[in-house]
């Protein structure tokens, strides 16, 4: 019988984003005249560039930008994506292939709302980022969580795979460079997780969103260029936000199979039809233009990372792996649980994530959110003082104690 006086299990299951809720707390306590610093975004902090500012003006002066367009995106804006995935990744793909929505974000949740039925499995290497899981499980499928760790620089093995394939598993998901542990395949692990995959008809999702922050001597690859027999069951996610600090204007894409973008343009017609005109003018701008503002933002990234990693490191009780990609540390944080810290003890890094915001208002989202508790993602796209200045609360909590 239904259940007149709640609602639906669907909104019941679903978690509400970790990462968001600690940037809104250490926000809210900010507001308070806590001197917070947060480690928690998933974002630079950087303003979006100007010519890409400018062309989204003129777009919203033009009357075409004031009516609906095709839900798929704008054409030229298909068009260019098409263009730019040529350009940046070497992969060959027609403009109708080209999805453009609502954000990476909603990119997952369409492929997934497209491919996944009710009893589907979906393999997840973890850690993972928050989103996947929920979009998984609002498409009636089951994640399967597959655990990594340092010793494998959180990357997933294809014995690990072999271990968690069931005759239910549909799909993949494949993050590289990793939001949240900066992790970056190389080519042949990468190459072998895709025949893996296309060996078994397994679809996979390949999370792109960080293809232009990699660092030092490492290589961005694309899986289906890198391993064309993946590219019939193969779902790219890609999009402006992160390569052009454009966070805040939502315009991301899929680009999949025709049968796979037909069926999600399908959905997102009854969805949210087109993405907002502005923001795909902007994005258009963002996409045909140079790379100049992500290659600054990059040097800056990287100097950030090396002072995180070398700060955590030095703390007694912290492990870091380096990471090679986007914007995050995934530090083992074991070794600071179950012993007294400014006077208080946590045993789990969820309670180390609230011991640290009390005693010297710092702001990590734990491990737990991302499925692998015992580690904190700590995200280096803040300013270098701030980013300095809380690992040293951090460093000095632990000395004193
Ligand atoms: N994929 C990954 C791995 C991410 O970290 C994010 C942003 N946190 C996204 C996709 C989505 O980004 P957006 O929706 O802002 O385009």
């Amino acid at each position: 019988m239904t259940d007149r006086t709640s609602i639906s299990q669907r909104a019941l299951a679903v978690q509400p984003s970790a990462t968001l809720a600690i940037t809104n707390l250490a926000n809210q306590l900010r507001a308070e005249g806590k001197p917070v610093i947060g480690y928690g975004a998933g974002e630079p902090d950087f303003p979006t560039p100007q010519p890409i500012v400018d062309a989204a003006v003129v777009a919203a002066r033009d009357p075409k930008s004031h009516r609906y367009s095709p839900a798929a995106g704008q054409p030229a804006l298909r068009e260019a994506v098409a263009a730019k995935t040529l350009r940046d990744s070497r992969y060959d793909i027609e403009a109708s292939q080209v999805v453009i929505t609502n954000g990476g974000k909603q990119a997952v949740y369409l492929a997934c709302q497209t491919l996944l039925d009710p009893g589907d499995e979906v393999l997840l290497p973890a850690p993972y980022w928050v989103t996947y899981p929920e979009a998984v499980g609002l498409a009636g499928a089951t994640t399967v969580p597959i655990p990594t760790d340092e010793s494998t620089n959180f990357t997933v093995t294809v014995e690990q795979l072999d271990a968690a394939v069931t005759s239910r598993t549909k799909m993949l998901i494949f993050v590289s460079p990793s939001n949240p542990t900066g992790a970056v395949y190389e080519p042949a692990q990468m190459e072998a997780v895709a025949s893996w995959a296309a060996n078994r008809g397994i679809w996979v999702l390949t999370d792109e969103i960080y293809e232009h922050l990699v660092y030092g001597t490492t290589r961005f690859e694309s899986m289906p260029v890198l391993s064309p027999e993946i590219a019939s069951r193969c779902i790219v996610v890609n999009g402006v936000a992160k390569t052009y600090a454009m966070t805040g204007w939502r315009v991301g894409w899929l680009i999949g199979p025709d049968e796979v973008s037909k069926g999600a343009t399908r959905i997102q017609s009854h969805l949210s039809s087109n993405t907002n005109n502005i923001a795909q003018a902007a994005a258009l701008e963002a996409v045909t233009g140079p790379l100049d503002a992500v290659n600054d933002m990059r040097t800056a990234f990287d100097r950030r990372r090396k002072t995180m990693v070398h700060m955590l490191r030095a703390i007694d009780g912290v492990t870091c792996q380096e990471p090679e990609g986007a914007f995050y540390a995934f530090p083992n944080m074991a070794g600071l649980l179950g012993r007294p810290l400014g006077g208080h003890t946590a045993s789990t890094t969820l309670e180390l994530a609230s011991l640290l915001l009390e005693q010297v208002s710092v702001a990590i989202v734990p491990g737990e959110a991302f499925g692998s508790p015992g580690y904190a993602r700590l995200s280096f796209a803040l300013g270098d003082t701030d980013l300095a200045e809380g690992l040293q609360r951090i460093t000095d909590l632990v000395n004193a104690s």
